[in-house]
């Protein structure tokens, strides 16, 4: 490559794409470390699979909005290949190439970066993480209501506040279209535009409807159905009675009712979750109940989706393997957990800093950090080429380092330590002998 333009060109990130600091990357594996708690909680199983794929185990699976932002290229050997766009077709992909050692219902839990060519703004990226639960192999609504209710534990776990789940089913969509008069051919034109209700209003749904040739009289049943919005219980009575005689609608209906019973079972708390007509969620593979969770403040749109797909595994292997799974968009969590300081994050992970006074204490500063470390601490010891007190307690200021222990000739001498307070300049001198206890006591103190 030739150097010219290279060499007068600042460097860069790629757009849509970020570098993260260290107290970045703190919260995040903060964030991670409960939700994988919460997974694990439930017997979800940990899997990973590949950055790329053939291009063709992710074509024709996302719809056509989904399909125009998959980043798709010819590898070195000529094969044509995608990064992945989620983690729900490579798990279809998974359980296809690996059904026979499988144990179903196969309940997994996969978190990692997805990758999608989007425009990126505010809680949109072109890399972000995805954190997904799902179970394989079962058409019970106990599963459905199982992943449903991971998500209500995860987010009190990180104490996201006001997050609703809103919920809806695929089918009894299809049949708020079919009542309404809209013909099939229009049906997916008409999920998408339901879908834009938050985003472009009743009015703007209309518009739509009426753009896509749906008659006016037809867009307004339509908009009548969608309207219906609540406590599950009153929303499928309405739906009921508006529905009455589609036998799909109907059906779609009874699946609703058992999974709202089954999710108060497994303890949800009735304020988090809400049956929502308008709800239709974006992508093509879905084909039951549907789930989204949104938060008001920030206004991010979606933390996460949910939703049934029956068919999407026997893409793959010619079979239906019926499946239910749950989403959570990692970068939006993060987000609202930063805004709200949900989760106090350190700017380090170091914890104490032992710092020699001078040259001829440096053998003893290192003594003493394995003796730290030992007992699972999490210890610096300045890596600058001269000793110089203030230099490092300055570095350590820098770092917000909460502790430091100071070894100087006197205290060499006298088999003692000062321990100082990097947050409140408190010192104290301790013997030599309680070191480590006495520095674990002063960070359990420390901690909010
Ligand atoms: P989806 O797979 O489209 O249903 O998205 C599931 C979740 O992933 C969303 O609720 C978001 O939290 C997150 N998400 C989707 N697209 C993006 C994006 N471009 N940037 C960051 N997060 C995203």
């Amino acid at each position: 490559m030739s150097d010219g333009a290279q060499t007068h060109r600042p460097p860069q990130v790629l757009r849509g794409m970020r570098d993260f600091t260290p107290r970045q990357m703190l919260l995040r594996q903060r964030v991670i470390d409960i939700l994988r708690g919460v997974f694990e909680r439930y017997g979800f199983d940990p899997i990973d699979t590949p950055l790329l794929e053939y291009y063709e185990v992710l074509a024709g699976k996302y719809g056509e909005e989904g399909e125009k932002l998959l980043y798709r290229f010819v590898d070195h050997g000529g094969r044509e290949v995608g990064l992945r766009y989620d983690l729900t077709v490579p798990l279809a992909r998974y359980v296809a190439v690996h059904r026979a050692e499988l144990t179903f219902p196969f309940k997994r839990y996969h978190i990692g970066p997805v990758f999608r060519a989007e425009r990126p703004q505010r809680g949109r990226y072109r890399q972000f993480w995805q954190c997904d639960v799902d179970v394989v192999g079962t058409r019970s609504m106990l599963a459905d209501a199982e992943v449903l209710s991971v998500w209500i534990d995860a987010l009190s776990a990180l104490g996201v506040p006001n997050a609703v789940i809103h919920i809806n089913h695929r089918r009894l969509l299809e049949g708020l279209a079919r009542r309404a008069g809209v013909p099939a051919t229009l049906a997916l034109g008409v999920y998408r535009a339901i879908d834009k209700l938050e985003k472009i209003g009743e009015e703007g749904v209309r518009e739509e409807l009426i753009r896509l040739g749906v008659e006016s009289k037809a867009a307004e049943r339509v908009l009548e159905l969608i309207r219906l919005r609540g406590e599950p219980a009153e929303v499928i009575a309405a739906a009921r009675r508006a529905l009455a005689g589609d036998d799909a609608a109907v059906e779609a209906l009874d699946e609703l009712a058992e999974l709202f019973q089954s999710l108060e079972a497994f303890g949800a708390p009735p304020g988090r979750y809400l049956l929502d007509l308008s709800l239709a969620r974006g992508l093509d593979y879905y084909t039951g109940p549907v789930a989204e969770v949104v938060v008001r403040e920030p206004a991010l749109g979606s933390l996460g989706g949910a939703g049934r797909y029956d068919h999407l595994i026997g893409m793959f292997l010619g079979e239906d393997i019926p499946a239910t799974g749950a989403s959570l968009g990692l970068e939006r969590l993060v987000e609202v957990i930063d805004e709200h300081g949900l989760l106090p994050t350190p700017e380090t992970v170091t914890e104490v800093i032992v710092v020699a006074v001078e040259e001829a204490q440096r053998r003893e500063v290192l003594r003493l950090a394995r003796e730290l470390r030992d007992g699972g601490i999490s210890v610096e010891t300045y890596l600058g080429e001269r000793i110089d007190l203030r230099r490092q307690l300055h570095y350590a200021h820098r770092k917000a380092i909460p502790l430091a222990v100071i070894v100087g000739p006197d205290e060499l001498a006298a088999g003692v330590l000062t321990l100082r307070d990097l947050r409140s300049g408190d010192q104290e001198r301790l013997p030599r002998a309680v070191a480590v206890r006495t520095v674990q006591e002063r960070l359990t103190a420390g901690r909010p």
